[in-house]
């Protein structure tokens, strides 16, 4: 496409989606966004909402794999793949094994690493264009174990994550020392980490911001909207029956089912994750992360949201309770004043995963279909960044070598 486009449509009203519609805006583009139910009606509401450019690791790695080979006998494991795995499902399970080896993470790491550095910056740009939630530094940011053998794998990762050149700051806390900070943890807590230079947000509430604030700008909101096919020529893109420039699709897990045509092959599977939150006596000052449970907690308003599982099943499955007992029964050792019994807003939503660990980010087969997704457990963290600079090689023609290891079509 030799010009910049006038009118670009994008499918998904995601995170990825909309920072993709609100950068273009920034770039003159009138946007257009279709969401088959309406904004963050998929893995963008009920997450974890931690904006972590320090632990946006690549997901295969030697340990998820023996996560993943443990659970096919235990049920409860953080890691869940069913055993009637399907044809489809075991190819993106032999992918992803073969990608979790420590050289692979390397590189993978090392493709991430530019990317990170910009993602808080992307939101603070958001934030001064008008989009109206805040984004908070975490006060603390607690990683809590049982022993100080449980924290040698985090402690271990770290060293990797500095040595591709991402900055990560913490301290070495024991378990009095981290409750001293977080009054939060129980007993239970025998040492823990606390991580420095992290932040976090309301997932849904700033979606909603987001969405405003493209609409605002002159942006389109369709909701309710179910696309089936794009349509390319080499002058226009036909979705739904109306006419643009170029599209965009942010359809997270679903991503294939509109990519693919446009040789788009690497397969996006659902990684699901499960949500709640609770009543707290105090509500904590960051996030408390129990790694060895994986599971993550964040602040929402005067209540706790608790997050975790990874189960590889369909993105249209529905929630399954037994992973919410799962999530409960992990986290209550760990947690003082959480009332765990007293849930609301339980919530499933489908981590869009890939089997390197990387997002698929830029122009597919036709120079007016573009993709954005795939970033597995960092979509929220890395959503704005990734929409800046797709906005930015859509105007421009130019990719940003930042995008080069994301190309959709490798
Ligand atoms: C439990 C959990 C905790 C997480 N914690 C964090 C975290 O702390 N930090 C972090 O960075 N990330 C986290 N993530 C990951 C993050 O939520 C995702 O990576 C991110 O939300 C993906 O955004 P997206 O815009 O690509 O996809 P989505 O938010 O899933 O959006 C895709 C949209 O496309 C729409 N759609 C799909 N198909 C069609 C179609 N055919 N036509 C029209 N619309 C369609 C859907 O309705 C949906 O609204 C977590 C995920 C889970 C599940």
């Amino acid at each position: 496409m030799t010009h910049a486009p006038r009118h670009v449509v994008v499918i998904g009203a995601g995170m990825v989606g909309l920072s993709t519609a609100w950068f273009l805006q920034e770039r003159g583009v009138r946007v257009t966004v279709l969401d088959r139910t309406g904004v963050a009606a998929g893995s963008s509401w009920g997450n974890a909402g931690w904006l972590t450019p320090g632990l946006a690791t690549p997901l295969p790695e030697p340990a998820v794999l023996r996560y993943g080979i443990r659970a096919v006998v235990s049920p409860s494991s953080p890691v869940y793949v069913p055993v009637t795995a399907d044809r489809r499902l075991l190819e993106f399970l032999v992918r992803f094994a073969r990608n979790s080896t420590m050289p692979r993470w390397r590189r993978a790491m090392g493709a991430l690493v530019p990317l990170n550095s910009l993602a808080l910056d992307a939101f603070d740009l958001l934030r001064k264009g008008g989009v109206d939630a805040p984004t908070h530094e975490a006060e603390s940011f607690i990683a809590a174990y049982r022993t100080a053998d449980e924290r040698s794998t985090l402690l271990e990762e770290i060293e990797h994550i500095r040595a591709c050149g991402q900055p990560l700051e913490y301290d070495v806390l024991t378990g009095d020392e981290a409750r001293a900070i977080e009054p939060s943890l129980s007993d239970e807590v025998g040492v823990a980490l606390r991580l420095h230079g992290q932040r976090y947000v309301t997932p849904n509430s700033y979606l909603l911001a987001l969405g405003a604030s493209v609409e605002e700008r002159g942006g389109r909101i369709v909701a309710g909207l179910r696309v089936d096919r794009v349509h390319a020529t080499s002058t226009r893109v036909v979705v739904a029956g109306e006419s643009y420039d170029a599209a965009v699709v942010a359809t997270g897990a679903w991503l294939n089912v509109l990519a693919r045509p446009f040789g788009v092959r690497l397969p996006v599977q659902a990684g699901r994750g499960y949500s709640f939150t609770v009543p707290v006596e105090t509500v904590p000052r960051g996030p408390v992360y129990l790694p060895a449970q994986r599971v993550a907690c964040t602040p929402a308003g005067d209540r706790l949201r608790v997050a975790g599982m990874m189960e590889f099943r369909p993105a249209d499955a529905g929630l399954d309770t037994r992973r919410i007992t799962a999530i409960v029964e992990a986290a209550r050792p760990f947690l003082r004043g959480a009332d765990l019994d007293r849930r609301r807003d339980e919530w499933v939503g489908s981590r869009p995963c890939t089997p390197d660990g990387l997002p698929l980010v830029g122009r597919t087969r036709s120079p007016r279909v573009h993709v954005a997704g795939g970033h597995g457990m960092w979509g929220i963290t890395l959503g704005p960044v990734t929409g800046q600079l797709l906005a930015e090689s859509m105007v421009t023609g130019e990719t940003p070598a930042e995008l080069a290891p994301f190309d959709p079509l490798r």
